[in-house]
């Protein structure tokens, strides 16, 4: 008998949350349920789409699928990368489907990558239905660790200057489940702690400007509180709801622009990616009025 999720209806699933996305939902076509368990963490769901491959669902809540994940890797990995004039030691806090650690290795300059991801099964099922995400788990760069991301930051916080990172980025799920503590000040406080002087992090928001502002507005107000040098940008994910996703990106070094590249992308690495690019990175920092306006207080 086929398997049955209660979020998946006449072949259609939904991904309804009237707490974030209050009066509207995102619909995908199901092909097949490959996969439904509840792990010590969260509630796992991998199915095949009609358009957009094989997605997986945390918790109700869509994390990525194979036709888009590359808008969404490529800007959370490439902006604060190549932000960063030498970025060599790099942190990735979430992320299991692999896809941030794919694009950290595009860089010669990295030398490890450290992968902090609560839920073994994640990783696990990535590995069987997302071939193409998590094809550098096992580069020789990059290092796992399976344990809470902000027990690991904590311990980061307290570590010798040789072993700050020079890059973290939080590639978490939504605030609901095991991530919520990486929307708070002390999460941010303990990036700053663990970053070198010249250091910069990243993290996704789960929201955008047509969904809640003001959450955007505050989670800005906490970031900056610990550094000043904050910007907010975005990227344009259709499995997303609204189709937006917004980056909170910081700098501990004050006079990093962040706004674009600081060195040069290359021909090789430019012909390895699909979506970022110079003009890219700088236009997504650049907002709607009504939106600049509140999110950049002016
Ligand atoms: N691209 C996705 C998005 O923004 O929707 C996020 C991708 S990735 C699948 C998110 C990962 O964060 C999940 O695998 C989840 O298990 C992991 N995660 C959640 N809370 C965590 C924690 N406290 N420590 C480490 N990893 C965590």
């Amino acid at each position: 008998m086929a398997m049955e999720h209660p979020l998946i209806k006449d072949c259609w699933f939904r991904e309804i949350n009237d707490e974030h996305f209050p009066g509207q939902a995102l619909m995908l076509k199901v092909v097949e349920i490959l996969h439904w368990s509840k792990s010590e963490f969260q509630d796992i769901l991998v199915f095949k789409s009609a358009e957009y491959g094989n997605v997986l669902v945390l918790d109700g809540i869509i994390q990525c699928s194979e036709r888009d994940e590359f808008a969404y890797q490529e800007m959370i990995s490439h902006i604060p990368l190549f932000s960063h004039k030498d970025p060599k030691r790099v942190l990735v806090i979430g992320g299991g489907d692999g896809g941030v650690i794919r694009e950290v290795v595009k860089h010669d300059c990295v030398e490890s990558a450290t992968l902090v991801e609560i839920d073994n099964a994640v990783i696990e099922l990535s590995k069987k239905y997302l071939k193409n995400m998590s094809t550098s788990l096992n580069h020789p760069k990059v290092k796992i660790e399976l344990c809470d991301g902000f027990r690991y930051l904590k311990d980061a916080a307290n570590s010798t200057d040789e072993d700050r990172y020079d890059v973290i980025i939080t590639d978490s799920s939504d605030p609901d489940g095991p991530a919520e503590a990486f929307f708070q000040k002390e999460y941010f406080e303990l990036l700053h702690s663990a970053l070198k002087d010249d250091g910069i992090v990243i993290a996704q928001t789960s929201e955008n400007i047509w969904l809640d502002i003001n959450y955007l507005k505050n989670l800005m107000k906490t970031a900056k509180s610990v550094f000043t040098n904050t910007k907010y940008c975005y990227t344009m994910v259709p499995t997303y709801t609204s189709g937006q996703l917004g980056l909170v990106v910081c700098s501990k070094d004050e006079n990093n622009e962040l706004t674009s590249p600081s060195r040069e992308i290359t021909d090789r690495e430019q012909n390895n990616l699909r979506y970022y690019n110079a003009s890219i990175h700088s236009a997504s920092f650049v907002l709607p009025t009504w939106a600049d306006k509140v999110i950049n207080q002016k």
